[in-house]
This record gives C-alpha cells, structure tokens and sequence, in this order.
C-alpha cells in the first residue's frame, strides 16, 4: 500500500498520520468530556476502537453509562441556568463559534486522520467533513446577533413580544458515517444558546473527542459543550433523562423509531434524520455520462454508507443499456482498499457485522432476479471489512434490494418508459430523504421536484451541500430539518410575553 502523502509524520498501524492524532491515540483511554473536564467512566469500562481498513485495535475509549449520561446533563444544565454562555452578547457567542471553526480549519488534517482511522472514510476525502463542520460553525455564528422574535400588533392596550428562546439542554445522538460531522446539529444548538451532549457513535469515538478539546480551547465555557461516549444504552438513557429537553437524532429508521416512542413519554420534542433509499431519475434527453457518473459516484462514496446514497436509479428505457454501459466504463478502474491508500477509491464497511449484511443483500438481489451487471475487484483488500462495488440491472422496484436501505456499495438500476411511472415508482418507497432528476427539459425538471416526495431534490447535479440550505427527510426518512435557517427552530421556543400599558 502507498501511505498517505497528507500529514505523514508518525507511523501508526501501517500508515503515516500527524503527530496530534497520533499524541491522541497515545494518551490511553479516550475520556469523555464532562463540565469542561476529561474524565473516564466511573466503572473503568473501556471499548476498543476499531480500525476498518485492517480489523487491528487503535486503542480504547471510555464505555460510558447512564452514570456518566447524568454528569453531563447536570454539568450541561448548571451551564444553562447560570447563564454563562446563552447570557453572553451575542457578537461574543458568535467570535467563539468562528474561533471554534478556525480551529477546526487549522487542524482539519487531525480530524480527518481520525476519521480515516476509526470510521474508514477515505484520508484523500477526510479532510472534507472537517470543513464541513467548519462551515456549518460558520454559518451559524451569524445568527445570534440576528435571532430577533417579533412584536405582534394586538392594539392599543397591550405590548406583546414573541420571544426566541434556547431550550436548554439537547442532546444529540450520531451515527458513525461522517463523524466529524457533529457541528450540522451541535452548531444550531450552540449558536442558540443551549448547552449540549453529544453521544457519538460507539465505533468512532476519535473526532468528537479531538473536536471537544478544541470547543473549549475556542472558549466554549465548560458544561456548554459534553460528550459522552457509549452504544445504544447511553442513548436510550438520553433520550429517557428528565433534564434533557429535546432530542437531535441522525442515524438508522429503527432506532428513531424506538426514540419517538420513548420520548413521547416525557414530551421531548425530537429532530429525526433517518435513513433513506433515494431516486434518481435519469431521462432520455440527459446528459448521460455525467447523469451515470453523478449517480453511480452517489452509491460508491463512502462505499455506500452515506445516508442519501442514489441507491435506486430509474432511467428511461431507451437509453438503459447506454446507462449501465457508462456506469460501468465508470466503475471499473475503482479500487477497494484501505481508507489510508491514496488509491483507493471504496474504503472498508464499519464492522465486520455490516460486511456481512451487505454481502447478504447481494445475495437476495440474485436469488430474486436481478443481474449482476458489474461486480469490482476487492480481492487485494484483505484484513478490513472490503465490499466491492456491485450494479445490478434488470431490478423492479419491489424487489429487496430496491426497498430496504443497504448502506453498502450496491446500486439498483430500474428501468421505466414515461414520466408519470417514473414519479409513481420513485415514490413507492418507505424512504423519503432526497432524490435527484436528470434532464436537459427544463419544465420536466420542476415537474419531478413537485412530485418527488421527499426532504431534498437536486436538478442536473448531486449531493450537493452548503450550511446555508437546509436538510432532512419525509416519510420514514425522519422530521425536522438540519443546517440552513429553518434548523434554528428545532433548537428554539417561541415564548410571548404580554404587558399592559396602563
Ligand atoms: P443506528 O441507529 O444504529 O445508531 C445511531 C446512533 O444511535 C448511535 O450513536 C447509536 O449508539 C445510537 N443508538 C442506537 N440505539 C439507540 C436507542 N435505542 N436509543 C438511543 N440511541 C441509540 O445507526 P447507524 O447504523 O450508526 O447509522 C447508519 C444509519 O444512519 C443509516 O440508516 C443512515 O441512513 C442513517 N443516517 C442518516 C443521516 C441523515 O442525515 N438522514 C445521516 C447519516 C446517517
């Protein structure tokens, strides 16, 4: 394997990674962050920190409990009530969100060097999700000196303001597909005024606990900023915690799901982004190669664990064959192999467990019928959690693979003949998230985002992403938005207060 030629000063599990990450992986275990200190779990339990791309243990993190879940919603509420963050000026609020983002910037090759080791995201794209949280940082520092509520007219008698207030304590819970990117929700909630814990996910501890450190280095009080490391128990005891007061959830249907239920019970209010199984619409009059391109490089970033992955996609029939020919001219020179190999294209799945459903699921697909058109190399992939990347043509849409979320590199190709089945067969999903359409029509391109039912349509283009727009899904896709103005209010209240002039 050729190591990396982006930080390349410390050797470490057979590759080259900066001297910080590597500082970080050699400090033993890596602690929560509770009121603005580091600290382990009072059990002593540890888990290991697993690296996909070879199966070998990185090191160790603290395996957190409802104990610890406790400490923090404390240390997070003392932070709320004596004010020290919500009742700085906003212009301060928003000089340390931007000092957090800088921060972030500056050492974008750390975080991305972690993200590469636990999560498997490729060290060439790492960096990316780093910036990604910078930006919604950014972004979202504008707003705490623009937050204003407004003075409704109620005549004479009375003066009414419609206040915005932060809520309190959030917290919020993330999946381990793009770690760094824990700023898309924690920003919002920051820039509003709450204090905030964050549970990452079990597998990829590493990001959020450098991120953390660099909260408070950018002058985040203590307790305005936690993290508590933990698997679903930690989460559960979140969701169920009396002083906590909404809840920001990304991750699978099932688990929102069982969160909307189980915060019905304390009427926590919940921001639900799920997963999907997203449409593309690829028509006649498309530009094809860059349609095929756009779509296929939709299902193999991230080898197909990025939650609106263009993992069905209908193209008219006339030009079906020439699709697949494309998508496969595009595919074949993609090479599996690990997140650290400038080469590689497709790095590792994140467990062993999730190999094993994906390579299921291409089983399904040929036992129900579908043909395997392209099937890539993964052979010298050895040690990680390798999936090679997989089209299958000739699928219909109530076919499995076309209906359950894979969330591995398979891409389901569906031919339809007009638009009207297109939109019909599109829509006949549980999912919800996004979709996309390509089409030099103009008309038809407007006519398919009125009928797509789903959170995000992108026209002649895909995923993309800016802070200012915002995110989230429709049907079992989840509810609530990210990023753009309408996530600020999923961290806010409105509270009117009447006076009477006399
Ligand atoms: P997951 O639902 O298994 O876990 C997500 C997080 O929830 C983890 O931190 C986990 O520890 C925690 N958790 C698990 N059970 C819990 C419970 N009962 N109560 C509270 N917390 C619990 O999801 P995953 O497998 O880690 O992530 C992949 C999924 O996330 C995919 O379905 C993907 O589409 C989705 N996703 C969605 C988006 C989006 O923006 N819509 C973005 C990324 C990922």
């Amino acid at each position: 394997m050729t190591t990396t030629p982006y930080s390349g000063e410390v050797e470490f599990d057979g590759v080259s990674i900066s001297a910080e990450a590597h500082r970080l992986l050699s400090a033993g275990t890596v602690p929560h962050l509770i009121g603005g200190r580091e600290v382990l779990s009072e059990s002593g339990a540890t888990r290991d920190i697993v690296n996909p791309s070879t199966g070998s243990v990185l090191g160790h993190v603290a395996a957190g409990s409802a104990a610890e879940l406790d400490r923090a919603v404390l240390a997070a509420r003392e932070a709320f009530d004596d004010g020290r963050w919500r009742n700085l000026v906003p212009r301060e609020r928003e000089r340390r969100l931007v000092r957090l983002a800088e921060l972030i910037e500056q050492n974008a090759s750390v975080v991305g060097d972690l993200d590469a080791l636990d999560a498997g995201i490729l060290r060439r794209y790492a960096d990316y999700i780093a910036t990604y949280s910078a930006n919604a940082l950014r972004y979202f520092a504008g707003w705490p000196t623009k937050m204003a509520g407004s003075l409704p007219p109620v005549g004479p008698d009375y003066v009414v303001q419609e206040r915005i207030e932060p809520v309190g304590v959030m917290g919020v819970i993330k999946p381990w597909n793009g770690p760094a990117a824990v700023f898309a929700q924690c920003a919002p909630a920051l820039a509003a005024g709450n204090s905030v814990v964050l549970k990452p996910a079990e597998h990829t501890p590493l990001s959020a606990a450098y991120l953390g450190t660099l909260a408070l280095e950018a002058g985040i009080p203590d307790g305005v900023f936690n993290i508590v490391h933990g698997d679903a128990a930690v989460g559960r005891a979140m969701v169920e915690h009396p002083g906590v007061n909404r809840i920001s959830f990304t991750g699978s249907v099932g688990t929102g799901r069982a969160i909307a239920a189980s915060a019905a019970h304390t009427f926590k209010k919940v921001n639900l982004e799920l997963g999907g199984k997203s449409p593309v619409l690829v028509f006649a009059d498309a530009d094809l190669a860059t349609a095929a391109q756009m779509a296929t490089h939709s299902v193999w970033n991230n080898s197909g664990q990025v939650c609106t992955a263009g993992t069905r996609t209908f193209v008219q029939r006339s030009i079906y064959e020439d699709f697949l020919d494309e998508a496969v001219r595009y595919s074949s020179d993609k090479k599996v192999g690990n997140a650290f190999d400038p080469q590689t294209d497709l790095g590792p799945l994140i467990t062993p467990e999730q190999q094993a459903k994906v390579q299921r699921y291409i089983q399904v697909g040929q036992e129900e019928g579908a043909s395997l058109r392209y099937l890539g190399a993964a052979d010298s992939a050895t040690g990680g959690n390798y999936v090679p990347p997989v089209i299958f043509a000739d699928v219909r849409n109530d076919m499995t693979i076309a209906r359950e979320e894979i969330f591995g590199p398979v891409m389901s190709v569906i031919p339809f003949e007009d638009e009207d089945e297109a939109y019909r067969l599109a829509n006949d999903s549980q999912f919800g998230l996004a979709g996309g359409v390509f089409t030099r029509d103009i008309a038809r391109a407007h006519r398919a985002a009125d009928a797509l039912d789903v959170g995000t349509v992108w026209i002649n283009c895909y995923q993309v992403t800016d802070a200012a727009v915002s995110y989230g899904g429709a049907k079992s896709s989840g509810y609530g938005r990210s990023l753009g103005r309408p996530a600020l209010d999923e961290y806010t209240r409105c509270k009117s207060v009447w006076s009477r002039n006399y």
